[in-house]
């Protein structure tokens, strides 16, 4: 370490160069300092950026000492939790944050009032939040059971730092956007939330995200979520929606329950179909006119068996037999699989590609079993190698009304009309109509079951209005 003196002299010479006054070294004292240091010395300019230089390296290196120490004191003190938005706990994370906001806006009245009882960290943090949230908007749509849509905006973090606290302790949320990098199978920017708090407070974070994964699941309990292809995976579309219930979905007698025993059976049976060394899958074929409930009754039957329902649209363009396969063999855990109007598909789609499809069907398999349903209103145009056994191994046939149908609707919309259900039955003898088209004329004629009777003609009527 250098001494008081030592530095004085330092100090002088400095001095002395930035004075630009050198006294000039004497000849004889030149060969002893060397010839760098001569003309060092001698010239007042270049000393002076000596020493400016000696002075920045000098504070290059208290610097780098305290990233360094900053950098340890962060590693000794702090933990860091990085969410990448490939993952997904990601987007429960942002809706638990969303919540999180709300919750403490809601709140935020009465804490000016409840002062006194509230923790002064827990004031600092909200007036923190109140300053300083740069907020993202995320819209989510809910479609009712009668169709209407409700939009709700939630309040997500946006990209930026956020102070938050939670189960007493503090936590740096930062989140981030990759320009450079995109996530390459949703074409979305790469994103990032990293959270930060103190070492002590570590198992914050595991209490944070299960209480978002509580949340998240929370809100599919009881319902069905619905899936379909984006790009190479599997993205719920919409927010889960309620579930259908069976009974709401009437076809002609024995079809519903020749389904449900079928499938029940089948996943009851993983042991059966392991022990003989069969592929445990099973495909099953709705077929008839459209309107007669072939969707909802298989929406219906997803949520009697609480499983998600992965839908498939094969005409798509751009959907190639890679893509297919690796949508196929990586789908959701505890969801039936279904082709809807399969025939359309198998039109647009060429001799090619059809194997593809079909060698895809065949490799859906695993050990959880799965579940494909197909659904067509032209069953003649099928070609027979898809529907041969193990790729459709059970078809019904879900016609139109039948007067047993008709009987039934009309009571689920009229509870106690026996009579006037039986007469509606007779005015339709021999007529064609989809079980669609009486819904229809029963929510057109809500409440009204005489004039439902009477005005029976209306669900002939071409340009009706329901
Ligand atoms: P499909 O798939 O056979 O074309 P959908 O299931 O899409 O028919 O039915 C269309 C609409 O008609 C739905 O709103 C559904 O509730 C109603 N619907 C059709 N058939 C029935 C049925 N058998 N029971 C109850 N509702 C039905």
């Amino acid at each position: 370490p250098a001494s008081d003196s030592d530095s004085s002299t330092h100090k002088d010479k400095t001095a002395i160069h930035y004075s630009g006054s050198p006294s000039g070294p004497t000849p004889d004292t030149n060969e002893d300092k060397g010839l760098f240091k001569t003309i060092l010395d001698s010239n007042p300019y270049f000393s002076a950026g000596f020493g400016l230089m000696a002075v920045g390296a000098g504070l290059t290196i208290l610097r780098k000492g305290t990233t360094t120490g900053a950098s340890i004191l962060h590693r000794q003190l702090l933990v860091t939790l990085e969410i990448p938005s490939k993952d997904k706990s990601y987007l429960w994370f942002l809706h638990w944050m969303s919540s999180q906001a709300r919750r403490q806006g809601g709140a935020s009245s009465t804490i000016a009032n409840q002062a006194k009882n509230t923790k002064w960290t827990d004031r600092l943090a909200n007036k923190i939040n109140q300053r300083s949230q740069f907020l993202a908007v995320q819209t989510e749509f809910k479609q009712h059971d009668n169709g209407s849509v409700s939009t709700r905006f939630n309040l997500v973090p946006g990209n930026g730092k956020h102070l938050i606290r939670y189960n007493g302790a503090w936590i740096q949320v930062e989140r981030t956007r990759d320009a450079k990098m995109m996530d390459l199978s949703t074409g979305a920017p790469w994103e990032t939330v990293t959270l930060t708090t103190l070492s002590r407070d570590r198992q914050v974070f595991t209490e944070l995200l299960q209480e978002a994964q509580r949340m998240a699941l929370a809100n599919q309990e009881g319902k069905t979520v619905i899936y379909t292809s984006w790009g190479p995976e599997w993205r719920p579309f919409g927010p889960p929606r309620k579930r259908r219930l069976l009974s709401s979905v009437i076809l002609d007698d024995g079809i519903g329950e020749r389904i449900v025993g079928d499938v029940q059976e089948f996943v009851r049976n993983e042991k059966w179909y392991a022990d003989r060394g069969i592929p445990y899958r099973r495909g099953y074929l709705m077929y008839g006119p459209p309107g007669s409930g072939k969707t909802s009754f298989i929406q219906a039957l997803a949520g009697e068996l609480e499983y998600n329902i992965c839908i498939l649209n094969l005409s798509e363009r751009g959907l190639t037999n890679d893509r297919l396969n690796h949508l196929l063999t990586n789908l959701p855990e505890r969801s039936i699989m279904l082709l809807e109007d399969i025939d359309a598909a198998f039109a647009k789609r060429e001799k090619t590609q059809e194997g593809g499809l079909l060698n895809a069907l065949d490799g859906v398999a695993s050990s959880e079993g799965r579940i494909i349903f197909m659904t067509t209103n032209h069953v003649e145009l099928l070609d027979p190698a898809l529907v041969r056994p193990g790729r459709v191994d059970l078809r019904e046939y879900v016609g139109d009304a039948t007067p047993t149908q008709i009987h039934r609707m009309f009571k689920r919309f009229y509870e106690k009309e026996d009579a006037l259900a039986e007469k509606f039955v007779r005015l339709l003898q021999g007529q064609k109509v989809s079980t669609a088209a009486l819904q229809g004329h029963f929510v057109h004629f809500k409440d009204r079951p005489q004039d439902a009777c009477d005005q029976v003609g209306y669900l002939f009527m071409k340009d009706r209005v329901d």
